[in-house]
Order: structure tokens, then sequence, then C-alpha cells
């Protein structure tokens, strides 16, 4: 069984609830796909077994034993990439597209296309169980495919060693990462905020959620500081037939937590908020 935790937007507190249902369920998979930001390693301190490399995309780069700063490349690219300063010809690596264009019109074969082989996939064991997380190289892109490249490892790694439980950490945004991290689950859970931003940002990840068939709930987190907009947040999930699993107050314990480096119910397990995580993480399994 795979459950998604997601949010339309960062800063939800997904992580901390992603953590706290990793912490609540013996024998589990953890996989963080929220490769822009992975951190809940760092809560969790896997013991590393498995490293991979990911070739997220490709980039070009100049031979300039070959190339004769002709310029005729810079006017191909619509990324704006390639420049000329001094008379040489160069690529801004940081705003290449990958598209190839340049190496196949370059007259002088100067372009050659090399992997982006930076980014990795760790897999490893926790307390729990095991943890597979990404990292994004920085100036790589393509994060929707090292999402997927997480999914398949946890499953793979679940199969054998007969883990019955994945929970992703997905990414914030309804970007193609995101989308990557719930397509095929069992469950969805989006965390929200009470705030206009967090209903727009609930909306539009809703809209995806609900179009492709997905068991969607929703938990409002920190719903004491606007009760207001949490009503508003309610009563929309009410109209669109959606299940608001559960609310949560802020805590500052939460935040504790997470400078201790552990998830909150392993950090104050007697805790009103952990009780209330628990009772989430019960109804999200009954109804799952
Ligand atoms: S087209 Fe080829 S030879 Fe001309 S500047 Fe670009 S890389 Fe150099
Ligand atoms: S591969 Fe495409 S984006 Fe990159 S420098 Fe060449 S033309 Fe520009």
């Amino acid at each position: 069984m795979e459950i998604a935790v997601i949010s339309g937007k960062g800063g939800t507190g997904k992580s901390s609830i992603s953590a706290a249902f990793a912490t609540l369920q013996k024998e589990v998979v953890l996989a963080d796909c929220d490769v822009d930001a992975a951190n809940l390693y760092l809560l969790f301190n896997p013991v590393c077994e498995e490293e991979q490399i990911v070739i997220s995309g490709q980039k070009a780069v100049i031979n300039q034993d070959k190339c004769i700063a002709c310029g005729e490349c810079i006017d191909y690219c619509r990324f704006d990439a390639i420049i000329k300063k001094d008379d040489k010809v160069s690529i801004v690596e940081t705003f290449c597209d990958g598209c190839l264009l340049c190496s196949r019109i370059c007259p002088q074969d100067a372009i050659d296309i090399i992997d982006e082989d930076k980014s990795r996939i760790y897999a490893g064991s926790f307390k729990n169980g095991k943890m597979v997380y990404g990292r994004l190289a920085p100036g790589e892109e393509n994060t929707g495919k090292i999402v997927s490249k997480v999914r398949e490892k946890a499953k793979q790694i679940a199969k054998e060693f007969g883990i019955k439980t994945i929970i992703i950490d997905g990414p914030p945004g309804i970007g193609c990462s995101a989308i990557s991290a719930i397509i095929g689950v069992d469950s969805v859970v989006v965390v929200t905020e009470p705030t206009l931003s967090g209903l727009h940002d609930l909306k539009r990840t809703l809209e995806i959620t609900t179009s492709s068939n997905l068991q969607t709930s929703v938990i409002i987190n920190k719903c004491d500081i606007n009760p207001e907009m949490s009503s508003k947040i309610e009563a929309y999930c009410n109209q669109k037939h959606i299940e608001v699993i559960g609310k949560l107050p802020f805590e500052p314990l939460v935040v504790e937590a997470m400078v201790k480096c552990q998830s909150i119910t392993d950090f104050a397990p007697d805790a009103e908020i952990s009780k209330l995580i628990g009772n989430i993480y019960s109804k999200i399994r009954a109804t799952t």
C-alpha cells in the first residue's frame, strides 16, 4: 500500500506529518520524494546501503579544440545558453536545456552532448524499516524523473523485504514532480494550512487528485491560527466530497522536535498533537 503525503505549497508541515506517519507505521518503506529539499534522512539518520547514479538529462559542451567561434550556434539556441566572450564561445550550463539542436547544426562538429549524472538516489535502513531518498544535483533538472526513480526503488525494496506499506513524502506544489509522486498510489493525503494561498493551492491540488481518481483526504494543519479560513477549507472539501481527515492545532513542540531531529511522535509520543496524528493515521489505514 502506498500513501502519499503532499501539499499544494511549501511550509504546510507536510514533511513533519510524513515523518510522524513513518514513525507510527512499524515496518515501512519511507520514500522521500521531496528531492529538491530532501530532509527526512536528517531525522531518521538511515544507514546508507546503496547509492545509484541518476542520469537526469543531457547538456551540451563545446569542444574548444574544434570550435572556430563562428557563432552560428548562438543564433539557434532559444534558451540563450550560448555566449561569446573575447572570441570564445561557451555554454552556460545552467541555462542549457539539453535540446541537442546546437550539436546538430554546428559545422565543425564541435559540440558534445554529455549526460547529467550528478544526481543520486540513496537507499538504506532506519529504525522502522527502509528509506529511499533522492538528491537532485544543483543545476540539474527533471525532478519528476528522480521522483519516479525513488518510487521505483521504494517499491522494489518493499517487495524484496516483504514490507507492505510505503509512505511517500511528496514534493510541494502541483508540478510534474508532485504528479510523479502520486500517480497510482492507494491514498493521497493533502496537507494544507488555513490561509488564502493555502486554500488556493489546495483547490489546484485537489483538481489533480480527483481528475486522477485518487482516494484523497485533507489535513488542515495549524487550523487554529485562522479558524475562519479553516471553516472555509472544510466547507470547500465538503462541497467536493473530500474528507477532511483531521485538523491539527499549531504546536510549538513540532518545531522543537524538528530542531532535535526527531519526528513529533518520537519526540513527544504522549503529547496531544501526537495522539491527533495517530488518530489521523489510523483513519487513513482504515479507509485505504
Ligand atoms: S557553431 Fe560550432 S564552431 Fe560555431 S561557434 Fe558554435 S560550437 Fe563553435
Ligand atoms: S543543447 Fe539546446 S539549450 Fe543547450 S546550448 Fe544547445 S541549443 Fe542551447
